[in-house]
């Protein structure tokens, strides 16, 4: 068994780069791509960038803070 390909994802397999969501801005579904990432002590923060308008949003371990 071949471990030691298994590098782009040390932390968190299930992260992706990019996901597809409703942005307030955009007021349609629009693709975000993860634009940095910090790890606190509750949990992996991490801030989305949409591409089609810029709007940005931060989620925490995988629950948004979007306003609507
Ligand atoms: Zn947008």
């Amino acid at each position: 068994m071949n471990t030691s390909l298994n590098t782009e994802y040390p932390k968190f397999p299930r992260m992706s780069l990019e996901i597809t969501q409703a942005c307030p801005d955009c007021d349609d579904e629009a693709t975000f791509y993860r634009a940095a990432s910090t790890t606190l002590h509750l949990g992996e923060k991490t801030k989305w960038r949409c591409t089609s308008c810029d709007y940005t949003f931060v989620k925490i371990n995988e629950i948004d803070s979007l306003p609507a």
